[in-house]
């Protein structure tokens, strides 16, 4: 992919989630980690994917000239209010580190709110590029053994814990968020691993969310099979979240 262009998936209007305000969500495409709650799987992969839904056919991924994108996003500008803006999110946008620079740069220029929700696992300089255009970062935090998260989500731990103490002495750092399943980052060692490695990031907010079957349509579209967790009770998320604030750790529970 040339350096002025990026894969996208999606481009998702009026998003209340993904950072302050109301925002305008680009989902790109590719990721460098496979998890397998994932529930956004045409962005998995970083090349166009064939899909069939409900007899319908199309393509996941289309390319953007930066400037196109730029002039694309800044149509939704009246809805963002003072506080909203733009946000990137994927699969792994740091993995188009190039394009997405020249395009936080030229938002920045315009005046526009930036944000981004990444897992970090991807190399440092592709963060360091990005930094001085980011106003606002959402860290997803998963498996916190390294041979697991190795094993489970194909990634390497010492470069995550390396990028989010960068993106954190950045002071771009605003939240982290868990996908919480029971099978892998909600056992009990992880969720005593969690709350140390919250400890070492004071005044970062901490946001739990269960996992949720909502890609399973998207799957299916692709010819594949979402992997099924087990349930999650709201109860356990709320007694964990109550667990951290007693230990002076920022924290809630959200449904996404
Ligand atoms: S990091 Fe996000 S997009 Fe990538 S596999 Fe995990 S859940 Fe899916």
């Amino acid at each position: 992919m040339t350096q002025n262009r990026l894969m996208i998936t999606n481009i998702q209007r009026m998003c209340f989630h993904d950072g302050p305000g109301i925002r305008t969500t680009v989902f790109t495409k590719g990721c460098s980690l496979h998890c397998p709650w994932c529930s956004n799987p045409e962005n998995l992969s970083a090349v166009p994917e064939h899909y069939e839904r409900d007899g319908i056919q199309g393509t996941y991924g289309q390319e953007y000239k930066t400037e196109e994108l730029v002039k694309t996003l800044l149509k939704d500008r009246d809805f963002w209010g003072e506080d909203g803006g733009v946000t990137f999110s994927g699969g792994e946008a740091l993995l188009q580190a190039g394009a997405l620079e020249e395009v936080l740069k030229r938002l920045k220029e315009l005046g526009v709110h930036t944000a981004i929700e990444t897992a970090l696992f991807v190399p440092e300089e592709n963060l360091r590029g990005v930094l001085p255009y980011i106003d606002y970062g959402i860290v997803d935090v998963k498996v916190l053994n390294p041979a697991v998260c190795k094993e489970v989500l194909g990634g390497k731990l010492e470069f995550y814990r390396k990028n989010v103490r960068l993106f954190y002495d950045s002071g771009r750092l605003k939240l982290f968020r868990v996908p919480c399943c029971r099978e892998y980052t909600f056992t009990e060692e992880n969720k005593r691993l969690l709350k140390e490695f919250f400890r070492e990031y004071p005044n970062v907010p901490v946001q739990l969310f269960a996992i949720h079957s909502l890609g399973e349509k998207k799957y299916r579209s692709l010819g594949r099979t979402m992997w099924k967790a087990g349930e999650m009770e709201q109860e356990s998320l709320e007694k964990y979240c109550r667990e951290l604030k007693e230990c002076g750790i920022e924290a809630e529970v959200i449904r996404i």
